[in-house]
């Protein structure tokens, strides 16, 4: 199959900023060369130790798509008579010409946002790595963006005597933070600890941040790699299969919600509420209710419901605990927020603080059933926090594991204001901007949607 058009994510590179960069001999073979062996220690071993490179020129299927004309087609398409369009992604992995000298990189790793399983993981590799390809200098900046300013916070030397432990325990080594300072301070802090490779781990936001770092060094001229690793539990970043800590918050979830039902189950009339997380995306509440089938109610954020009226969730939660004796309710955190007062309250990184659900329905079952006399046992679980703190299950300390080497390899082959992922079952390398334009959503329309409903055997709270 030929598609009318290919659509291809250019990676920038160190390039195009520089014509005169002559690039090097990569040193390094992950598949031959675990773990670190004498010959490695001071400088390159030769050429005929390589192999299993990634070419520049590799790319992954996104996807294929077929409009109906070549007017749907829009702003994907550039040629009128086009129907067919493809969308390629260059895979990961190491180079075989690479654009930093070992001994001259100077590397720092950041993590920001909130916690998520798995960020000990990606840190752990990144640092294994860059000591594989014979980095010497690798500094942590602990508390987010806001280590790069604050002047109480003191840089972090890493190795791997360091971080070979950290992936036993759940939350982040170097400590997150939300805020922080301008983008130009940050690039001046980085100009001053003379950071050439900047990894970046975080969600949408420092994304967002990294990528203007990334363009304030280019407009400063500065030879410098920031590379991401996407962190968000919600697995809300676009075009991606999964992001890492998913998988563990599914499985963490999944207990919450059995909690919840031996609670409600031992109750008369028993009603079980657990909030989980999903500001925007219901991944979460939708795989772990169909991974427990304890749920009767799944309610996310792409799906409008009512909670009263002869459609209601109250109704249909009423309907439950008379004929079954109770009920699990799995809501996701950013659904019904049409139900609660805005309040315009926003984070230190300025996002919007978003209503509780969880409590709102709490309550809204309390006095329903008060007031239609009907005796009820409510009780309400948010593991929200217990879920972060998790240390990355043996799926996602994989996932982490190839992020963060695939991180270190993409520095090296000269790429920036890129960021790692998995996209059709491959690892691959996507421009920042490309996955952070908005917040990747469930389709209610999707097979796995349906699944859910078939499973919850919810009717429809529309
Ligand atoms: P989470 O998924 O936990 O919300 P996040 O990366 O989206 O992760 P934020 O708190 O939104 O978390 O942002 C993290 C950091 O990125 C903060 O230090 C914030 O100041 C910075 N940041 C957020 N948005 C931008 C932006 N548009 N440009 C530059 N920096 C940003
Ligand atoms: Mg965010």
């Amino acid at each position: 199959f030929q598609g009318d058009f290919e659509r291809r994510f250019n990676l920038p590179h160190l390039t195009d900023l520089f014509d005169d960069i002559e690039p090097i001999p990569s040193t390094f073979c992950l598949k031959s060369r675990l773990p670190v062996s004498e010959e490695f220690a001071d400088g390159y071993p030769s050429d005929e130790k390589w192999h299993g490179y990634i070419n520049n020129n590799d790319r992954v299927l996104l996807k294929v798509i077929h409009y109906s004309s070549p007017t749907s087609a829009g702003a994907e398409c550039i040629d009128p008579a086009c129907t067919w369009v493809e969308q390629w992604i260059h895979r990961a992995g190491p180079r075989e010409k690479i654009y930093f000298k070992p001994e001259q990189v100077n590397a720092a790793i950041v993590t920001c946002g909130g916690l998520c399983p798995g960020l000990n993981d990606v840190i752990r590799q990144i640092v294994i790595t860059l000591e594989i390809y014979g980095v010497k200098r690798i500094m942590g900046i602990p508390f987010g963006y806001r280590g790069f300013s604050d002047q109480g916070i003191h840089e972090m030397q890493l190795s791997r005597k360091v971080v070979q432990n950290i992936h036993l325990a759940g939350g982040s080594l170097l400590g997150i933070s939300r805020g922080g300072p301008t983008i130009s301070e940050i690039v001046d802090s980085m100009e001053e600890r003379g950071i050439n490779m900047l990894f970046v781990l975080g969600g949408n936001g420092t994304h967002a941040g990294a990528n203007a770092i990334h363009n304030e060094c280019r407009k400063r001229r500065l030879k410098v790699a920031v590379v991401g690793v996407p962190k968000t539990i919600d697995n809300d970043i676009l075009h991606m299969d999964k992001t890492f800590g998913f998988d563990t918050a599914v499985e963490e979830a999944q207990r919450a919600i059995n909690s919840a039902y031996i609670e409600a189950h031992s109750a008369y009339h028993g009603i079980g509420i657990v909030k989980l997380m999903g500001r925007s995306s219901g991944f979460i509440a939708m795989h772990a209710s169909l991974a427990s089938g304890q749920v009767d109610i799944c309610l996310i954020p792409e799906v409008p419901f009512h909670l009263h009226g002869p459609n209601g969730v109250l109704k249909h939660l009423r309907y439950l605990v008379e004929t079954k004796g109770s009920a699990v309710v799995c809501v996701a955190e950013g659904a019904g927020q049409n139900f609660l007062e805005k309040t315009n309250a926003t984070d230190p990184s300025g996002n919007i603080v978003l209503g509780d659900i969880g409590v709102h329905i709490q309550q809204e079952t309390k006095k329903y059933f008060k007031e239609i006399d009907v005796p009820a046992d409510v009780k309400y679980i948010d593991p929200t926090y217990m879920i972060r703190a998790c240390r990355a299950n043996a799926s996602d300390g994989i996932l982490c594991t190839v992020l963060g080497q695939n991180a270190v390899h993409g520095a090296f082959a000269g790429y920036g204001g890129i960021t790692v992922g998995i996209c059709n079952t491959h690892y691959v390398y996507f421009p920042i901007p490309e996955v952070i334009s908005y917040p990747r959503q469930l389709d209610p329309n999707s097979r796995m949607w349906h699944r859910c409903l078939t499973s919850t055997g919810q009717p429809d709270f529309t």
